[in-house]
């Protein structure tokens, strides 16, 4: 019997990307591929089925994609949070720390509403620093996290620790030590 492929043989490694000593964990060939890109969403989705959510919210860029299918699958919408600059209508934001400076994601200011439960998905958590802002921006529009659905982990970098500090339970589908 041939064994059935796992998201994680579906991701590339890139050495060296974008700077010299970075292993970038490429998820393009996740999402070209009908079958990862469908065992992906269905694995982000699997510890949440059976709770109440009432809206996914995507962390940019690759979290849209993600995202939007998840929500697509779920029946429900699909919140952005985008780099500062590119929503159109009136948005909070919130400023986070990246390796080197700062960095500042919005959302818009009616995209939740008080009470509403939120599952956040992005392909991947390193420091958490984006998860954090985004946990952040939706609890200040006084929705709930539910949970964080990411296809990759990177543990040492520290994220889980700081999301689950922040009382939001991670689902992560692979884990590169
Ligand atoms: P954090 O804020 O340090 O947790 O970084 C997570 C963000 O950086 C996510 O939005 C990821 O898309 C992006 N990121 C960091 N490293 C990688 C990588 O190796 N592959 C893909 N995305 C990455």
């Amino acid at each position: 019997m041939i064994a059935q492929k796992t998201v994680q043989d579906y991701i590339r490694t890139i050495p060296d990307f974008p700077h010299e000593g970075i292993m970038f964990r490429d998820v393009t060939t996740l999402f070209q591929d009908p079958r990862g890109f469908r065992l992906a969403v269905d694995q982000l989705l699997s510890p949440f089925v059976g709770e109440t959510i009432d809206a996914v919210a995507g962390l940019e860029a690759r979290g849209f994609i993600l995202g939007g299918a998840v929500a697509h699958q779920l029946s429900k919408g699909f919140v952005p949070v985008r780099k500062k600059g590119k929503l159109p209508a009136a948005t909070i934001e919130q400023a986070y720390t990246l390796e080197y400076g700062e960095a500042v994601v919005e959302i818009h200011d009616d995209a939740v509403q008080p009470g509403d439960k939120v599952l956040i998905v992005d392909d991947l958590l390193a420091t958490g620093g984006t998860a954090e802002a985004g946990i952040k921006l939706i609890e200040r529009l006084g929705a709930e996290v539910i949970g964080c659905a990411f296809v990759i982990d990177l543990p040492d970098l520290g994220g889980r620790t700081k999301v689950e500090a922040m009382g939001v339970p991670v689902h992560a589908i692979c884990v590169y030590e």
